[in-house]
């Protein structure tokens, strides 16, 4: 999903293994990324591309004009059955596969206002009435959504616009009598009573509250760094020859302390986990739901009725503002390129994107000082007047040569040593150029050549169109070739930047069944995107810090006491609770080329041998735990048992299985019982040859609390649910997030179990978790709000039967 599909790395792998030994050398000892990519770009052949052009083909991101109908149909079954929800998401991909200013595209709109007048999303609703209305929906049918229409307002409690459509339709009825005038007298009855309620409550404004306004209040930072952007006044960015930049503590800094809130410079949401093919031409249109359905592609807020891009099927929008900021910004120069941005990846995509962006940037400044950097080989390009000309010449070490250019303290900051989260700081991350493989560099050179072809190609024809349909601004597409050539060495350099420097950026999802009363989360990646400020932390296998996302804003805060003179640390991904050091230290030298010496490293290294509770197995004769490598044998003083490494993985992984089967019956919400007997059978095999913090015995215990919750026993709900709660206090620590997420869940089945001292003292502790993580905008803290709020003012319940 990064890199390129495996389609075309294998084809560019093979490529490079052909070349002559004498330009493989000229490649891998290039001094700088400039001529990689001078030397690797002349080695593109229209072959090449032809090949590379075949499989963007396979990406279905064009509009075709069969599939409207097919999925207005697909969704009419979901409504039938009445999953609303799947019914929208399939209009959704109607609507973005319909030219503007058709029937197929008002009919869908107006199909999916149905839908979501059934979810409840009144609002929603109206906007997709207004745009099936704006595409020209037919005559004909316009009284059945107008109905639709005034009921949604009546619910609202807009009822001064909910009469005048009801008497626009009563003068429309009153000629001709149809069907739908039974239906109409229903809604203005509807109208009458809701009109005498709010009479009687004579506060017509109260009984439809706004939406509820988060608490954004604690989200901005007390006191903004005069030195960073973007961070708080309690650090202060460092530098050190051997370590690089880092953020170091200037005053004590308490648990929850907002330290770094930053929007992304560029972000880009990921396809999903499987980017939906069309291989030959038997294959149906894809009904899968992926996050490109569900998220908007400019803000990645949470959306399931988008708008799509004008020109092609993929790229959707939570609003038309996202469309017009997306398009101006940097979707006009990529729409034509869906496919081939699918085939080369995400980072491939960031990269273009970065560099989109830059040319959008107020950048003189930076200019100027880099101009200065360039020593040898310096390219005038005296029509350019954007940033990207400036990445003609590597940065990094290589540049300071000369010596004759004023450095700035940190590298990174501007002429008077600020540290700003743009274009200047994301050009600055390290490439790692000497580190990646000449392979690797090859395959991205290789990548970034053919997307610049094909950008001049696009850019040519949007230049000309564009002139031609006087268009409103749109992206700037480089037109001059030796500006392409500065353009993919930016973007070579992007992408090499990228594995170091992405930043996944991530949303808590609500999984379970749609009958599960209590909700289950999950984190999933939803976009990649550079962070500047984010990038100076450095990395931590047990870090003191916690990053949670909002939209494209990314939010550091302390997760510990964080002492003065300390670093500020956060883990790039390899964490101690979820990888072992080995498995820790490897991942962070391949894919940062670092050797991580962190305490949980350190301390690691020491211990090595027994392994960490939660991956433990224990003896089935005296449950002491097992140790050693091959063999195992029991640490129980006066017990010889031993027993073979692989016997016990083989039956771990036979566990994990009718886990996972028992798992999917009660995702499915069917079979809740059998889901109970296969794991109370698991649960007795657990206990014999694994540890009780064992991960999967917590796993065991979570889905056991989940069907019992199913079946409204609340008790036993919440029993297995403490004992899942022990595994992940071991495994993640009693502050953690993860913790947080799972105390929230055992306060929903208290909450509704009606046991109030218990769900009192459990929303308190997930509060006080979940606030260090996250502070007060997250939504699972008002929902304990909400929770404590409905508890607190129940009447006391009597104390045990009367006598
Ligand atoms: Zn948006
Ligand atoms: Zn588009
Ligand atoms: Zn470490
Ligand atoms: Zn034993």
């Amino acid at each position: 999903m990064d890199l390129p599909v495996d389609e075309w790395k294998s084809y560019v792998l093979q490529k490079w293994s052909l070349l002559p030994k004498s330009i493989q050398v000229t490649i891998c000892t290039a001094e700088t990324l400039s001529d990689i990519f001078l030397h690797s770009s002349s080695l593109l052949q229209p072959e090449d591309e032809m090949f590379l052009k075949k499989l963007s083909r396979g990406y279905l991101v064009g509009k075709d004009p069969g599939a409207p109908l097919f999925y207005r149909e697909e969704g009419n079954k979901k409504f039938q059955e009445k999953d609303y929800m799947g019914a929208t998401v399939l209009y959704t991909k109607g609507v973005s596969h319909s030219r503007p200013n058709t029937e197929d595209i008002s009919l869908c709109y107006a199909n999916r206002s149905a839908a979501l007048f059934r979810l409840g999303q009144y609002e929603t609703c109206l906007k997709d009435i207004t745009r099936a209305q704006m595409h020209g929906y037919p005559e004909r049918l316009q009284p059945k959504m107008m109905l639709r229409k005034a009921e949604c307002l009546v619910t609202l409690g807009k009822l001064q616009e909910a009469s005048q459509i009801i008497s626009d339709l009563e003068s429309h009825f009153s000629d001709r009598q149809t069907v739908a005038a039974s239906q109409f007298q229903i809604l203005q009855s509807t109208l009458c009573r809701l009109k005498r309620k709010v009479q009687e409550k004579d506060n017509p404004t109260e009984t439809f509250p706004a939406a509820l306004t988060t608490g954004f209040e604690d989200m901005n930072l007390r006191e903004e760094n005069e030195q960073i952007s973007c961070a708080s006044s309690s650090v202060t960015l460092c530098t050190d020859p051997l370590k690089g930049r880092s953020l170091i503590a200037t005053k004590d800094i308490l648990p929850g302390e907002l330290l770094v809130r930053e929007e992304a410079f560029v972000s880009v949401l990921n396809p999903g986990e499987t980017p939906p093919r069309r291989d030959g031409p038997e294959s149906k249109w894809d009904t899968r739901v992926t996050n490109g359905d569900l998220y908007c592609h400019r803000c990645l807020k949470h959306t399931v009725a988008t708008v799509p891009c004008d020109g092609c099927s993929y790229a959707k929008y939570c609003s038309q503002e996202c469309v017009r900021q997306a398009w101006d910004l940097y979707h006009s120069a990529e729409c034509p390129l869906g496919g081939l941005l699918l085939t080369l990846g995400v980072f491939c995509h960031t990269a273009l994107r970065a560099a989109l962006l830059a040319r959008c940037e107020d950048v003189g400044n930076v200019t100027r000082k880099l101009c200065g950097e360039m020593s040898n080989r310096a390219i005038c390009l005296p029509k350019s007047k954007n940033l990207v000309q400036t990445v003609s010449h590597d940065l990094g070490g290589e540049s300071e040569k000369n010596g004759k250019t004023v450095e700035p303290p940190v590298s990174g900051c501007d002429i008077n040593g600020k540290y700003e989260s743009n274009y200047n700081a994301v050009l600055h991350l390290l490439p790692h150029t000497r580190n990646h493989s000449p392979e690797h560099k090859f395959l991205c050179a290789l990548s970034v050549a053919a997307l610049c072809r094909q950008l001049e190609a696009a850019g040519l024809q949007t230049l000309t169109t564009s002139l031609k349909s006087s268009q409103p601004k749109a992206a700037v597409v480089p037109a001059m070739c030796q500006e392409l050539h500065i353009w993919g060495v930016a973007m070579l350099r992007h992408m090499l930047q990228l594995q170091c420097n992405a930043q996944a950026i991530t949303t808590i999802q609500q999984t379970g069944s749609k009958e599960n009363i209590v909700t289950d989360s999950r984190q999933v990646r939803l976009a990649t995107g550079l962070f500047p400020v984010v990038s100076l932390l450095n990395h931590s296998c047990s870090p003191n810090t916690s990053v949670s996302f909002v939209s494209t804003v990314a939010t550091v805060r302390a997760s510990q006491q964080i002492g003065k003179g300390q670093e500020i640390l956060h883990c790039y991904g390899p964490h101690e609770s979820r990888m072992g050091v080995a498995e820790r230290q490897q991942k962070l030298r391949s894919q940062y080329f670092f050797d991580c010496d962190c305490l949980a490293c350190q301390n690691g290294k020491r211990r090595a041998a027994a392994g960490p509770r939660w991956e433990a197995f224990r003896c089935h004769r005296c449950g002491e735990l097992m140790q050693g490598d091959d063999v195992l044998s029991c640490g129980g003083a006066s017990c010889t048992e031993s027993a073979s490494r692989d016997r016990l993985v083989s039956r771990l992984q036979d566990l994990q299985q009718r886990v996972g089967k028992a798992q999917n019956l009660l995702r499915n919400g069917k079979l809740t019982e059998r889901a109970i007997q296969l794991l109370s059978g698991c649960q007795r095999d657990a206990e014999s040859f694994l540890s009780a913090e064992h991960s999967l015995v917590g796993e065991i215990e979570d889905a056991l609390a989940q069907a019992y919750a199913a079946f409204g026993d609340w008790h036993k709900s919440a029993a297995h649910l403490q004992k899942s709660l022990r595994v992940v206090e071991v495994r993640h620590g009693p502050a953690s997030v993860e913790m947080g997420h799972e105390l929230f869940k055992l306060a929903q089945i208290f909450f509704n179990g009606f046991a109030i001292p218990e769900a009192l003292n459990t929303i308190q502790k997930a509060e006080k978790v979940l606030l260090v993580h996250y502070g007060r905008g997250n939504d699972e803290l008002q929902e304990l709000q909400k929770m404590k709020s409905c508890l607190l003012d129940l009447p006391p319940v009597p104390e045990g039967p009367a006598v």
